[in-house]
């Protein structure tokens, strides 16, 4: 019976993850998830937010901001910060080259890197 519980509570914030593009901090996962499953704690949540992206399900992005944000596509490919509202923008590309650039620096070997810009979007530049 825990098993069954414990296993549907992660694929729900899997689930909740997959069909979203926003990049939701793990409070805003809380928060949708809980519609559908109203007795989990947000500490259950960051639990399998934790054991998911360690498994290779999900992404960590940290923009700088303190708060982590997560991503259901694990895809190679960097993201723009909006400094006005927050907004997070995928950018589908992935410079391997880079990872040889900084192991001339290094001295060992540069597995993988990741990438924010940060910028104001359009709807926050309208608005100044
Ligand atoms: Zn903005
Ligand atoms: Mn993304």
């Amino acid at each position: 019976m825990k098993v069954t519980k414990h296993s549907h509570q992660r694929d729900k914030i899997l689930e909740v993850l997959k069909n979203t593009k926003s990049h939701p901090s793990a409070s805003d996962i809380y928060e949708t998830v809980r519609l559908e499953i109203p007795n989990i704690s947000l500490g259950t949540v960051y639990r399998n937010l934790a054991k998911l992206s360690e498994m290779g399900h999900i992404l960590k992005i940290d923009i700088g901001s303190g708060t982590e944000h997560f991503d259901g596509d694990v895809s190679s490919h960097y993201h723009i910060v909006c400094q006005g509202c927050g907004k997070i923008t995928d950018i589908y590309e992935h410079n391997e080259s880079l990872n040889e650039l900084a192991e001339k620096y290094f001295g060992g070997k540069i597995k993988s890197h990741s990438l924010v810009f940060y910028g104001e979007c359009e709807k926050c530049m309208e608005t100044i």
